[in-house]
């Protein structure tokens, strides 16, 4: 091969670089994006993208394949969720290991999803989760930056399955983070607030009862406890999934100077789309998940807040319809939604070109992956999107093994035409290639 003969051109697209469009050619070899120029070179392969965007391959850094819930285990595993995922641009996700409760449950937690991740289209990695964790956290993170996962996420509520972590723990947990590189990612919501929100002991398990079961307060409030101590003693703490407009307001008002620093937000398309209002419907259980749907009024403000938000993910956990349809009661119905193929139309379609840093940079540098990942750069990653900002479609249930979308009829604007892993299609012009994802080391 020729110097200057390159394996795969991109050319003539307006590539996504440094917060603006500009028209580059885009050449990869061996995986890697070796030139980004506007001179042209002869390719084994030569792709016009004349009128398309080019994006850096989008991270998902909260999703949860072939979750196991007892009764159920959600509908995508590694092979068709990430097969989902590279239709809706995703060349990268991380998903979560079991719950671990001590130290030395880390190792079998770990290969337990290694395995499952052998069968990935896309690059892959996890985050350490413990439960009701009993020992000092200091050997368990040793262990997790070892594996290369500088990331332990948190519950801080569930006690009732014994997955709620204490709030000692939380305050070594953000100790450790400012020392080490981790980052503690909180599910928050209060714990007390959830059990005792009924009264007279009298649990309303409807599922027209099932926000209220679970109310914003719960969140607002334990999201301001939890404020504090990342404020107080630095380190580097991440909302997850976050569904309300004031929790964000607030964290915007009252930490702003830790924002970006010791505080990130992720929230996720489903809380800009629905709202409450679902759980009202003849199959409203099609909409359960945690924390749930809110009101239009935390809607609106969620939107509202768009550029506080760091990160977009997507909380990918999607059951079938006869599983959520299966019981009448909120306690036992299956909770979780897809989101995968479409999080990145839907949001485009909402806010244009300032969406695309939430799926890109941001994940990229809060998750350890940047810069192979997260920017088109020469030396990164040949993950690439090529992107129709203009053309629409209307959501199905897509390539998900689910067979419904929450967002079923929804016309969206905006449309992921490929899909470039590592400088190999794996979505070419709408047709799946497949791929061999790698478990990415993050730093
Ligand atoms: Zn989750």
């Amino acid at each position: 091969m020729r110097d200057s003969v390159h394996e795969l051109g991109l050319l003539n697209g307006s590539v996504y670089k440094d917060g603006g469009l500009k028209k580059l050619n885009i050449y990869i070899d061996n995986g890697i994006i070796s030139k980004l120029t506007d001179q042209v070179y002869d390719c084994e392969k030569v792709v016009d993208c004349a009128g398309k965007m080019l994006l850096p391959g989008f991270i998902d850094p909260h999703v949860h394949l072939n979750l196991n819930l007892g009764e159920f285990t959600s509908s995508d595993d590694f092979s068709n969720g990430t097969k989902a995922a590279a239709y809706g641009g995703f060349t990268t996700i991380i998903d979560f290991l079991n719950p671990v409760n001590r130290a030395e449950e880390f190792e079998r937690a770990l290969e337990e999803k290694m395995a499952e991740g052998r069968g990935s289209n896309i690059d892959y990695s996890f985050h350490t989760t413990i439960g009701n964790y009993k020992e000092h956290p200091e050997p368990l993170a040793e262990k997790s930056l070892y594996a290369g996962i500088p990331s332990i996420k948190l519950f801080t509520t569930y006690s009732e399955s014994d997955r709620k972590c204490n709030d000692g723990i939380i305050v070594e947990l953000v100790r450790l983070s400012k020392e080490k590189n981790l980052l503690v990612m909180c599910h928050t919501e209060n714990d007390g607030v959830i059990l005792n929100h009924f009264k007279d002991g009298d649990r309303a398990d409807g599922i027209e009862n099932y926000e209220e079961s679970r109310p914003e307060i719960a969140e607002i409030c334990e999201m301001a406890k939890l404020a504090e101590i990342a404020e107080l003693e630095g380190g580097r703490l991440y909302f997850v999934h976050v569904t309300c407009g004031s929790s964000v307001k607030l964290l915007k008002d009252k930490y702003s100077s830790s924002l970006n620093k010791h505080i990130f937000i992720e929230s996720c398309p489903q809380y800009f789309y629905l709202t409450k209002d679902k759980y009202m419907e003849k199959e409203g259980a099609l909409y359960l998940l945690a924390p749930p749907l809110r009101s239009n009024y935390e809607n609106g403000l969620l939107k509202e807040h768009i550029d506080t938000i760091n990160v977009i993910g997507t909380d990918h956990c999607p059951f079938m319809r006869n599983e959520k349809l299966k019981y009448d009661d909120s306690s036992t119905i299956p909770k979780g939604l897809g989101g995968l193929e479409y999080s990145f139309s839907l949001m485009y379609t909402l806010y244009g070109n300032c969406i695309i840093d939430k799926f890109t940079e941001n994940p990229a540098k809060i998750h350890g992956l940047f810069p192979k990942k997260g920017v088109l750069s020469e030396g990164s990653d040949g993950d690439v999107v090529i992107f129709d900002p203009y053309k629409s479609f209307i959501v199905d249930s897509g390539h998900s093994k689910c067979d419904y979308s929450p967002y079923d009829g929804i016309k969206l604007t905006g449309q992921v035409i490929s899909t470039i892993l590592r400088g190999k299609f794996i979505i070419e012009d709408g047709k799946f290639i497949g791929g061999q994802g790698e478990f990415q080391r993050r730093v």
